[in-house]
């Protein structure tokens, strides 16, 4: 929860504090999200990276798989959507209760990728809205982490307008790449 949305009433022997009824919501919901997983292609692999216990989707309450859209409040949309799909992508939505949020999970999802043909949706913002869009073909498991942290971020201030993850520029540190040139005995390195 913000700090604006809290306020700190001095003087009780106990202590209290104030808040709005609808920041006390979006900081559960946030930590409270039933996923949908609507997984199509290739970066489901880094969708089961992201589940796994090295990245622990678990800390941010969003491990929970839903597979009836009635119980689910994040779509996962992990992949390629074809035409075909979209319908059934569009009903999945449909029949999700309110308030519901779309991640969408790599290029392809996000705006078709390299599938630029007749049989793809370019992104399936064609379809349906989304709240945040995770590129990378497919996103490593990090930046999916970021997206759903913006995602809570927004919830938790009630902010619908769809964002964009920055990539991690995530560069190898220069001591790291010395140490591994001397551990390979590389003259550059020796030389100073
Ligand atoms: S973004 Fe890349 S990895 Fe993900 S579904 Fe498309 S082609 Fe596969």
């Amino acid at each position: 929860m913000s700090d604006k949305s809290i306020q700190v009433i001095e003087g009780s022997e106990v202590g209290f504090a104030t808040t709005r009824v609808d920041a006390l919501l979006g900081w559960a919901r946030k930590y409270s999200l039933f996923q949908y997983p609507f997984v199509t292609a290739c970066c489901g692999m880094e969708f089961m990276a992201l589940a796994s216990p090295r990245f622990d989707m678990a800390r941010f309450g969003a491990e929970a798989p839903r597979f009836t859209p009635r119980q689910a409040d994040l779509l996962w949309v992990v992949g390629t959507v074809s035409q075909r799909q979209a319908p059934v992508l569009k009903m999945v939505y449909d029949q999700m209760a309110d308030p519901k949020y779309v991640l969408a999970f790599g290029t392809c999802a996000s705006c078709g990728g390299f599938y630029d043909n007749y049989a793809t949706v370019p992104g399936i913002d064609k379809v349906i809205p989304v709240d945040v869009y995770v590129p990378g073909c497919p996103p490593r498991p990090e930046g999916v982490i970021d997206g759903l942290l913006l995602l809570q971020d927004k919830i938790a201030t009630g902010d619908r307008t769809p964002a964009v993850v920055k990539p991690r520029t995530d560069p190898v540190p220069k001591d790291l790449v010395s140490l591994r040139r001397s551990a390979e005995g590389d003259p550059v390195s020796e030389a100073g």
